[in-house]
């Protein structure tokens, strides 16, 4: 309660929830008892007042003067009952007169009239009443001294009606008094409640405009609030634009192809400058656009796919991309969320150039500069793979080791650059003769060797026999060498299943040094 009155009077809510949120109810709850108790005073008033204009109270008094007339008549008209009927008549109509009175002032039940002695006084002239009409109504003249003794009776009675008169006017008076202590009562009581009232209505107002004004400066604040909002909204509104433009700059001129996918429905949120030109788009399509659409191999565009949807991410994978034309570029991928929903994020980077100069590093590693055939190094690197793909397939292999003969004597005639030249001629007349199928190469100075697949013994012998019929009628075609005769030896190995390379070859070596034993310009096998 106490803490009630203080924010009433503080203006300040209650630190209680309960109680803040009760007091307003406690507040109407003691206006409308207020209310109640004004309206009960005012019905009181009300009461008072209808009791003191009733006309019953004054005429009570007017009764009991009545009364008092009425006994005085009886004790005139008594002595001429004893005289005549007529006298007797009007003896009884006086005494029945006075009865209708005592029954009327009866009926008032006036306060002084209850109280003993009067009441007394009162059955004293009812007693006389009761015998007068007793007397009335026997029949005949009611004798001399009957009537003498009613006329001394009710002669008697003026005093007491007289004391009863005084009596009834004093009651009359004290009911007066009594109805206008409780008036003027009840007035205060009302002033009261009324007052009350008035000063619950001026807390309400104090407390309504106190409540309008604390509203007003939260709204001022909330105006301000709101205003502060907006602006910082349309600062970072605007910084987000910005930071937007600059990112889309950066990427648009980004060398690195960016797109971004939705999962859901494939859309293409976003593609940038180097990818619109990669698959020669105008802009970001519209339509529905799945990451597979950017592969030209489907294997590698499910595989990214799969890895994305696992939620794995792809760094640097090489692919296939379907541009116009496809060329080859590092993918990197992520899933990303965007809108909080799930998208693919890829970006690639055309590799095509780098991949061109590390074939041609790869061909430039693996070719001999002379020849333009394959070194020794590629021949060691195919060569495995060559016999494992007969022996997995059950194919026939046969390897050729071919020897320039006496090659030191033409250096030694012609020069050291004529002698590159008789290598240069010989690899392109071995590269006449010989399949494109066959693994030809320069394994060091003037040693040849040809891995021939799905050749047997009979066709490699025919092979190697070619080589040498070409080989031997060179020396006289070559522009300044007169006719000097260059010729090789040639040494065949038929590759056994189960046998390596380095097997091989020692077979082929085997077979190439009894040719040169045997006079060379001539073909042996193993
Ligand atoms: P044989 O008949 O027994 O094979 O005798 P050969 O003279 O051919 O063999 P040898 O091993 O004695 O000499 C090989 C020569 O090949 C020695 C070297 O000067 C020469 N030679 C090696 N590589 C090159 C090259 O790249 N260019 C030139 N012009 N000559 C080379
Ligand atoms: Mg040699
Ligand atoms: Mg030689």
């Amino acid at each position: 309660m106490t803490e009630f009155l203080s924010a009433i009077l503080t203006g300040t809510p209650n630190r209680s929830n309960t109680s803040a949120r009760r007091w307003p109810v406690v507040i109407y709850a003691g206006i409308a008892s207020l209310v109640a108790a004004a309206i009960f005073v005012a019905v009181g008033a009300v009461r008072e007042i209808r009791e003191l204009s009733r006309a019953g109270t004054s005429q009570s008094l007017w009764h009991v003067y009545q009364t008092h007339d009425a006994v005085q008549r009886v004790a005139a008209a008594a002595p001429e009952a004893a005289l005549t009927q007529a006298g007797k008549d009007r003896f009884q109509t006086e005494l029945e007169l006075l009865a209708s009175q005592v029954a009327a002032v009866r009926e008032y039940r006036m306060l002084d009239l209850q109280l003993p002695r009067h009441a007394e006084a009162w059955k004293s002239i009812e007693q006389a009443l009761a015998d007068g009409l007793r007397a009335c109504e026997e029949p005949g003249l009611l004798s001399r001294d009957q009537a003498r003794a009613q006329a001394e009776r009710f002669g008697a009675l003026r005093s007491t009606t007289r004391i009863l008169m005084a009596a009834a006017q004093q009651d009359l008076n004290t009911q007066r008094d009594l109805a206008r202590a409780r008036l003027i009562q009840h007035f205060w009581q009302g002033a009261a409640a009324i007052g009350l009232l008035v000063v619950g209505l001026c807390v309400l107002l104090w407390r309504t405009r106190a409540a309008q004004v604390a509203n007003a400066a939260l709204a001022d604040r909330l105006s301000d609030a709101n205003r502060t909002l907006e602006a910082r909204v349309v600062e970072r509104t605007r910084d987000l634009e910005s930071d937007r433009a600059l990112l889309a700059t950066i990427l648009d001129a980004s060398p690195t192809a960016v797109a971004l996918i939705r999962e859901s429905d494939a859309a293409p949120v976003y593609f940038n400058t180097r990818m619109r030109e990669a698959l020669a788009l105008a802009a970001t399509p519209a339509a529905p656009f799945p990451p597979a659409r950017l592969f030209a191999q489907p294997e590698i565009a499910d595989e990214l796919d799969a890895l994305l949807r696992d939620g794995r991410p792809v760094q640097d994978r090489e692919a296939l991309i379907a541009g116009h034309p496809p060329f080859h570029a590092l993918v990197t991928a992520r899933r990303v969320s965007i809108d909080g929903q799930p998208a693919s994020l890829i970006w690639f980077h055309d590799h095509s150039r780098h991949r061109q100069l590390e074939l041609e590093l790869q061909q430039q590693a693996s070719t001999d500069a002379l020849t333009g055939l394959a070194n020794r190094r590629a021949f060691f690197s195919e060569g495995p793979r060559m016999l494992e793909r007969a022996r997995r397939y059950r194919h026939d292999c046969a390897l050729l080791m071919i020897d320039i003969d006496h090659f030191k004597a033409v250096n030694d005639q012609f020069g050291h650059h004529a002698g590159d030249r008789v290598l240069r001629a010989m690899s392109d007349r071995l590269r006449d003769v010989l399949r494109q199928a066959d693994l030809v190469a320069r394994l060091g100075g003037e040693e040849f060797a040809a891995l021939m697949p799905e050749t047997d013994m009979t066709a490699a012998l025919q092979a190697a026999e070619r080589v040498r019929e070409i080989c031997a009628g060179l020396g006289p075609q070559l522009e300044g060498f007169g006719e000097i005769g260059v010729s090789v030896s040639i040494g065949v190995a038929q590759w056994r299943a189960g046998e390596t390379l380095d097997h091989v070859l020692e077979r082929a070596d085997a077979a190439l040094y009894r040719a040169k034993r045997a006079g060379r310009n001539r073909v042996e096998s193993s």
